[in-house]
Order: structure tokens, then C-alpha cells, then sequence
């Protein structure tokens, strides 16, 4: 076993001298202890080692002994509804072992190694196999089927393959050259998982919420910014997509702000209940939490384990979205760790390879032809930014956008105003939009991208209105102008607007957003033609029909239809009682 000395220890960092042969990325154990690390630098025989753990107590002298491996990663049944700090040790086990402060040099399984799994073969003997082939198939929660894939690298003829109850060190299935292949494998957190090819989606990540998808929707295996600054509701809505955007599993990293904020995320998952299955959502979840009091190079860690365990369901076939929350407190860690090793640093105090190291994790998203059978798996991710005083000019925003096909922008003065979700239009954008028109002009309404643009140009044409009502004050303004401003207004309040918290509101189907959108478009129509039979807008302000449009959002799905068709008859004929009356 090769074995160096610790020379130096700088907070997380250790020192090591006389570790020859030692590899790059290697894990180490530090110190007496056993410490959880990771070479990070080498010069010769002197390794930089990032630890896991915390240090205090650990002295010059004792031994690093090093693994040979890389950081592995644990996957197989046993995943979802997990609970893993940055490193995947599951937050349960590490409890349970060593009590509300988590214990040293502890080493505890990632996936439960004990529990019996129902392994139901798909392969038989005699069949060929090799990476990403399907095996078998595990029902792993009521949420989700775990299929058993042969691990990138091996491939031959399936000789035995077993079935019922099995653990995930039990083999399922013995290859032709005696290779036993085990439920669970193991896969380097910072390496991307092989697949056929990358393909480009032309499919959106539906999200539920009106704003994102009728405005600023992504693919299937794209990535979105959401930069905000305290309080501007990027936990809110990186919850809300986690509950209702159709994704077959979340993964959801929590790179913690405050230990109370992640408190909140470990108190809630576990009651919130599953739109689509009515079961438990953490059926479909997997939770990686790192709270700002852990170790930084934990923290580091973390969002590549995220993205590791989310390729591995790809590869089976699944859409996956991943939620980071946020990136600005790993960039932190980053920071941090750059900082000890004294490299010199960039913008801000962070590292030159910043933005590299971003882009290796968001160039991990896409959808993807995987290994094996022929499918299609997808990798989502929306990557929260937590900047400096709201200030989107800072490294971390930056180098987010540059990688990344759309920006959420949150807004403080919105969210002041108490405007949710408060994405600001005018800062906001997405490039998918022109791949995605065909898709909704195909499943939703062939309308869809006219009414888009539609209502950009509306709140577009009201942001130049607003300017000239500051100079000149409202009362320069011709009716039409006034109109526009009262469904703007409205196309706010009542269709950009989205409570979170309500049970009608907090998620809203295609359907029912291009319902809601269309009509408060008719309204406007039809409002304008009344204008120019010089009915006066006051009088198409007072209608009752009016109010009844601004609460289209708290109409249950099932009633949604009905109530709508029914409201645009009225709407238009009282415009049509307005226009007589005017006539006469
Ligand atoms: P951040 O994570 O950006 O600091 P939060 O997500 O914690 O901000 O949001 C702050 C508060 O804003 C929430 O506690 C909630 O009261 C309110 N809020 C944010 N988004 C919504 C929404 N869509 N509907 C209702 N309230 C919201
Ligand atoms: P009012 O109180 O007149 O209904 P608000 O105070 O809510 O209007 O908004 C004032 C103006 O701020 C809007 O008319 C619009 O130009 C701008 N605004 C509001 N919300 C947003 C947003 N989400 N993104 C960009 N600009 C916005
Ligand atoms: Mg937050």
C-alpha cells in the first residue's frame, strides 16, 4: 500500500510528502483518522490534497495512504428517495452511525447493501450484450423502474441470468467468460458517462409554469440560468419545478446558503406529495445536500455527483432534471480550495478555471442516444445563481450564461412588488424557442407561437408606453394606448403571475396556458374593434366579464375549458351590446 506523510495542513488542504506513484484525482485517506481527500495538485512527490472532512485534530507526520481509485460514484437500486451530502454518503446512515455531527473518517455504503430487490430478467442466456443492455428490471418505488444496465466498458454473451429476490452485490447476470455483472456499478463523479450520441431536442422540458413555458421554454436536455438575488425566489420556483415540470426523476442539489435554508429542503421533501402519482415525490427524487458548515471540497463535489447520478437514469432512458440551488455557494468552495492551493487568482478572487470547470458540469445536459437498445434519455438542468447584491455582471452569472441556452432573470424590484415568478421579460431570454415552435404548433395549438409573440410585443410595447406616461403623464395617451396598457396589465397579473402556493395556480398545463392566453388576446381584439366604433373604453373597462378573465388562473383544470369557452361567448357579445348601444 503506498503510503506519504502529512507535511503541512491548511484548513481542508493537506500536504503530503513522499506519495510517489500517486495519480491525479486519487483518493486518499488522511491522517490517522482516515480522512476522506482527494489529490488535487501533484509536484513530484509532494500531493495537494483537498479533504472531505474536517481536519482539526489530524497533525504533521501521520500517514495519507493512498486508494488507487478515483472519487467513484455508487449507482443502482437504492438511489431515489436518497438523502447524500456531497460526497454520497447517505445523510440517514452517517446519522445513525455517529449522531447529529457527523463522525470522521467514516466509511458508509451509498446504496443500502442488505436489501432484497425483485430482479426481474429481460436478457437470456445466449444473448449478446454489451454497455447500456438491459438486463433486467427492478420496480424500485411505486414512482419509478430501475432497469439493470451492463456498465460501460464490458460487453460479452450472456451465460446464466437470475431472477427474484437479489441485493445489489448479488450478480444478475454471468457473462459467457465467467464476468459476473452486479446490480450496482461504480462510475468516476467528474467523467461523463459514455453514450451513442448527443442529439438535439426538439421537444420541451415542460415546466407548469406559465412564464417559462409559453415565454422562455428549453428543451428536453437544456440548460437554464436562474440568477437572482436574496429573496427573489429561485428556491421557490427550483421547488415548484422539481414538483410539476414533467420530468420522470429529479435530482436536486442543495449547495446550502444557510444551514436553515437546506433544514428546509430536508423537512419538506420528504411530506411533499407527487402530482403525478399522488405517492411521495421523493419516490422519484434524489436529494444531495451540502449545508455552508461542511467541508468545501464536499461542496466542490457535490453537483458532479448530481449530474453523475442523473446521466446513469438517462442511460436507462429516463428525462432527468436537475436542479442546482446554488451554484453560487459551490463557486464558493471553488474559491476557497483555489485559494489554499495559492494559484493565482482570476476575476473576484476565483480561479482562472471557473468558468472551464462550469461549463464541465453544464456540458454534461442534453438529450442523448444511449448506450445499447435504442432510446433516448435526457439530462435537464437549471443552475441557480445566487449574485452579489443582484449584480449579473459578477463571474459566476457570466460564466453561466456563456454555457447556458436561456436566462431566467429574477428581479428584486418584481419580487418587491410581489410579482411571482419575478422573471424579468425584458432581461430574460431563451435560444430554443425557434427548434421548439414546431412541437407546440403540433401538440398545443398552432396559434401558440403567433400568441407568443404576441404577447412579447404587448409588454414590449407597454415598457415604451410607460416611458412616454413618465414624461408626459397618462393623460397624453389615445385610447388604443390605454388599452394596452389595461391588458398588459392584465396579461400580468393574470397570466404571468403564478402563485406557488395555491393549489389551482401552482402548476398549469399547455392547455390551459394557451386558453388563458388566447382569451385575454380576444379580449384585446375585440376591445380594440369596440374602440374604433368609438364605444369608450371606460365602459369596456366596467365590464364584469373583465374581472372573471384576471381569475382565469384560479379555474381548475377540469373546469377550465367549459368555464373559458363560456366566458369568451359572453365576453364578445357585451363588447357586441357595447357597439349597438353606441350605434343607436
Ligand atoms: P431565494 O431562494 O431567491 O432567496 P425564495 O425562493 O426563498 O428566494 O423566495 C423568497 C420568498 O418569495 C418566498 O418565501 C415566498 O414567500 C416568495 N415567493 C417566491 N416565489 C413565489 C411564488 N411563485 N409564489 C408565491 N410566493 C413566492
Ligand atoms: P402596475 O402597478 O402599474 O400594474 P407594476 O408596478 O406591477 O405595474 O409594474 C410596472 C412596470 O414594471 C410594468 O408595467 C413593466 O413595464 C415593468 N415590469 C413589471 N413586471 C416586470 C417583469 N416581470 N419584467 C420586466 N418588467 C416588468
Ligand atoms: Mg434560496
Amino acid at each position: 500500500m503506498r503510503e506519504g506523510t502529512i507535511a503541512r495542513i491548511a484548513g481542508p488542504m493537506v500536504i503530503a510528502r513522499s506519495v510517489s506513484g500517486s495519480q491525479m484525482h486519487e483518493v486518499v485517506r488522511v491522517g490517522d483518522a482516515g480522512l476522506l481527500g482527494e489529490i488535487i495538485r501533484l509536484d513530484a512527490d509532494t500531493a495537494f490534497i483537498q479533504t472531505y472532512e474536517d481536519t482539526s485534530g489530524i497533525s504533521i507526520g501521520e500517514p495519507v495512504v493512498c486508494t488507487g481509485e478515483p472519487m467513484l460514484i455508487t449507482l443502482g437500486p437504492g438511489l431515489l428517495g436518497n438523502v447524500y451530502d456531497g460526497i454520497q454518503r447517505p445523510l440517514a446512515t452517517l446519522e445513525k452511525e455517529s449522531g447529529p455531527f457527523i463522525g470522521r473518517g467514516l466509511t458508509v455504503d451509498a446504496l443500502p447493501k442488505e436489501k432484497l430487490w425483485q430482479f426481474q430478467p429481460v436478457a437470456k442466456p445466449g444473448d449478446p450484450v454489451g454497455p447500456g443492455s438491459i438486463l433486467g428490471t427492478v420496480q424500485e418505488t411505486a414512482a419509478l423502474e430501475h432497469r439493470i444496465m451492463v456498465p460501460p466498458g464490458v460487453s460479452g454473451v450472456v451465460r446464466e441470468i437470475s431472477q427474484g429476490e437479489v441485493t445489489v452485490q448479488d450478480w444478475v447476470a454471468r457473462l459467457a467468460d465467467g464476468k459476473q455483472i452486479t446490480m450496482a456499478q461504480r462510475w468516476p463523479a467528474k467523467v461523463p458517462r459514455p453514450v451513442q450520441e448527443k442529439v438535439s431536442s426538439a421537444e420541451p422540458f415542460v415546466t407548469g409554469q406559465r412564464i417559462l413555458d409559453t415565454l422562455f421554454p428549453i428543451a428536453r436536455g437544456g440548460i437554464a440560468c436562474l440568477p437572482g438575488g436574496f429573496g427573489t425566489g429561485k428556491t421557490v420556483l427550483e421547488q415548484s419545478l422539481a414538483k410539476f415540470s414533467a420530468a420522470d426523476l429529479i435530482v436536486y442539489v442543495g449547495c446550502g446558503e444557510r444551514g436553515n435554508e437546506m433544514t428546509d429542503v430536508l423537512t419538506e421533501f420528504p411530506h411533499l406529495v407527487d402530482p403525478r402519482t399522488g405517492g411521495p415525490l421523493m419516490d422519484r427524487t434524489v436529494l444531495i445536500v451540502n449545508t455552508s458548515n461542511m467541508p468545501v471540497a464536499a461542496r466542490e463535489a457535490s453537483i458532479f455527483v448530481g449530474i453523475t447520478i442523473a446521466e446513469y437514469f438517462r442511460d436507462m432512458g429516463y428525462a432527468v432534471a436537475v436542479m442546482v440551488d446554488s451554484t453560487s455557494r459551490w463557486a464558493e468552495a471553488l474559491r476557497e480550495i483555489s485559494s489554499r492551493l495559492e494559484e493565482m487568482p482570476g476575476e473576484e478572487g476565483y480561479p482562472t478555471y471557473l468558468a472551464s470547470r462550469l461549463a464541465s458540469f453544464y456540458e454534461r445536459a442534453g438529450a442523448a442516444r444511449c448506450l445499447g437498445q435504442d432510446r433516448t434519455g435526457f439530462v435537464t438542468v437549471v443552475g441557480a445563481v445566487s449574485p452579489p447584491g443582484g449584480d449579473f455582471s459578477e463571474p459566476v452569472t457570466q460564466s453561466t450564461m456563456r454555457v447556458t441556452g436561456a436566462l431566467w432573470a429574477l428581479d428584486s424590484p418584481l419580487a418587491h412588488r410581489r410579482h411571482y415568478p419575478a422573471i424579468n421579460w425584458h432581461r430574460s431570454y431563451t435560444l430554443y424557442f425557434e427548434r421548439l415552435s414546431q412541437w407546440y404548433g403540433r401538440n398545443v395549438s398552432r396559434e401558440w407561437p403567433d400568441n407568443r409573440a404576441r404577447l412579447m410585443e404587448i409588454l414590449q410595447k407597454e415598457a415604451e408606453l410607460q416611458e412616454v406616461v413618465q414624461l408626459v403623464g397618462p393623460d397624453a395617451l389615445q385610447e388604443n394606448d390605454r388599452l394596452l396598457l389595461e391588458t398588459s396589465r392584465m396579461l400580468r397579473e393574470g397570466f404571468l403571475q403564478q402563485n406557488a402556493v395555491s393549489p389551482t395556480d401552482a402548476t398549469c398545463s399547455l392547455a390551459k396556458q394557451h386558453g388563458m392566453l388566447s382569451l385575454l388576446l380576444v379580449f384585446h381584439d375585440v376591445a380594440h374593434d369596440a374602440l374604433a366604433q368609438h364605444v369608450p373604453l371606460a365602459r369596456i373597462l366596467a365590464l364584469a366579464e373583465r374581472e372573471e378573465l384576471a381569475r382565469l388562473r384560479d379555474v381548475a383544470e377540469a373546469d377550465f375549458s367549459r368555464i373559458r369557452a363560456d366566458l369568451e361567448s359572453r365576453l364578445r357579445r357585451a363588447i357586441e351590446t357595447l357597439v349597438k348601444e353606441e350605434q343607436q
